[in-house]
């Protein structure tokens, strides 16, 4: 057994609810949804979070997400969905496994995404430098 549930649910030897596979990814049904047709793709490769998944998979990931969603939006009924990807323990992941959550939506207060404060905007200038100088 690896220490990574998620490549055990890819090898099989833990249950899924699979969705969808194909040679890099595997979609399956979060066993704890935020709402009714919450699923997870996943790579099958074991990279722990966006950073280290090559760039030739995340291209392909996206458009993977935007299929998935389509489908789990008519599946289940929904109207929106939000795509969630936890990076880091800080974020809130727990799986260390890369994952894009789908998360159909019917109604906002289904997962209430808090807001931030308003900016100083005689700061964001710098902040942007900041990141933009990390490039
Ligand atoms: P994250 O906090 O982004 O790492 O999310 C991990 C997600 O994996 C959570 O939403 C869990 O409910 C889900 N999860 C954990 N174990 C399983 C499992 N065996 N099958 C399906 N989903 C799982």
């Amino acid at each position: 057994m690896s220490d990574c549930i998620f490549c055990e649910i890819v090898k099989g030897r833990i249950p899924s609810i699979r969705v969808y596979e194909d040679d890099n990814f595997l979609v399956f049904l979060d066993i704890n949804p935020v709402t009714s047709g919450h699923c997870l793709i996943i790579t099958k490769n074991h990279y722990k979070t966006t950073s280290e998944v090559p760039d030739e998979l995340l291209a392909k990931a996206l458009p993977l997400a935007k299929k998935l969603a389509k489908a789990a939006l008519a599946g289940v009924g929904a109207e929106a969905y939000n795509l969630i990807s936890n990076n880091g323990r800080t974020s809130g992941q727990e799986i260390d496994h890369w994952h894009l959550h789908i998360i159909p939506r019917r109604n906002r207060e289904e997962l209430p995404l808090k807001t931030g404060e308003p900016a100083d905007l005689t700061k964001l200038p710098f902040v942007a430098d900041a990141i933009r100088s990390n490039l």
